[in-house]
């Protein structure tokens, strides 16, 4: 569906459009083994927005697709009510493109069924410079499918798949930053998702504590509570979001540096009002 997609290092915010998807014909259909797709391949187009978008939708009998078009932004046409740079998605996730033709040399492993590809709007002469909220929006495409994977996601320039047949994306484009931010996004996705905390603490009633619970449950963490104290342990791109929770709830209270290992009990002083109890907590 078409969203808001972001750049995370710049935090630049663009309009992924999805109202094209798979206009084109040319294309070799789903991908039987989804997780064999492993890399991006970056082009320039050789060509203006109009003329790309028609050709890329398979308007222009030309036979080739790609999953991702990011327009000229100097063409104005291709920007959202809110000025966001408008990034088409032609094909679906489990759709394998027309993209790359064949791969020669180092890096022919790079295949359209190993891959997807972004089209960067760009006339190609060595001469049209590549705008930096392009280089931006590929970052962002990255960024997306890195999280939808998440597995590493290799870069490639089309000129590297293809030596001596494919020039582009020509040199202007700066390909090591792209791949850089792949290497450091992925990574990052990796730590996020696998590395866990656990997070215990109080409520000072059960409507503030249910509140934990609540986002426990939509976000498939595993938690137990005991009377006020409540203890979860989960990966940081989870815990965050109950931690954002914990923050923004006045009678939601957080022990900092408690640290249990998983499937150990830990005891927890709460005082309630009267005196000082202890509950009992099992990290789950
Ligand atoms: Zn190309």
């Amino acid at each position: 569906m078409s969203k808001v997609i972001k750049d995370p290092v710049s935090g630049k915010e663009f309009w992924l459009e999805t109202k094209y998807m798979l206009d084109n014909k040319y294309h070799s259909g789903k991908r039987t083994n989804p997780k064999a797709r492993k890399y991006m391949v970056v082009h320039h187009t050789a060509g203006n927005t109009p003329g790309d978008l028609s050709v890329l939708r398979g308007q222009a009998g030309v036979r080739v697709s790609v999953k991702y078009l990011v327009p000229d932004p100097q063409d104005g046409n291709y920007l959202d009510d809110k000025g966001r740079l408008i990034i088409y998605q032609l094909l679906a996730h489990d759709v394998v493109g027309w993209s790359i033709g064949a791969s020669t040399g180092e890096y022919a492993y790079v295949t359209n069924s190993t891959s997807d590809s972004i089209e960067v709007s760009n006339l190609g002469n060595g001469k049209d410079t590549f705008e930096r909220s392009q280089v931006e929006a590929v970052k962002a495409i990255i960024a997306l499918e890195e999280h939808r994977l998440s597995q590493e996601l290799r870069i490639f320039a089309h000129f590297e798949t293809a030596p001596g047949r494919k020039v582009d994306p020509y040199r202007a484009f700066p390909l090591q930053e792209v791949k850089n931010f792949a290497i450091y996004h992925t990574f990052k996705e990796v730590y996020m998702a696998t590395t866990y905390r656990h997070v215990a603490g109080w409520a000072e009633d059960s409507l503030s504590r249910q509140k934990i619970v609540d986002e426990c449950n939509s976000l498939g963490i595993r938690y137990t509570v005991d009377g006020p104290a409540w203890e979860f342990h989960a990966p940081l791109n989870k815990t965050k979001t109950v931690e954002a929770v914990v923050a923004a709830e006045p009678k939601l209270h957080r022990f900092n540096g408690v640290l249990v290992e998983a499937g150990t009990h830990s005891n927890m002083g709460v005082a309630d009002g009267i005196g000082t109890k202890q509950w009992n907590v099992t990290v789950v």
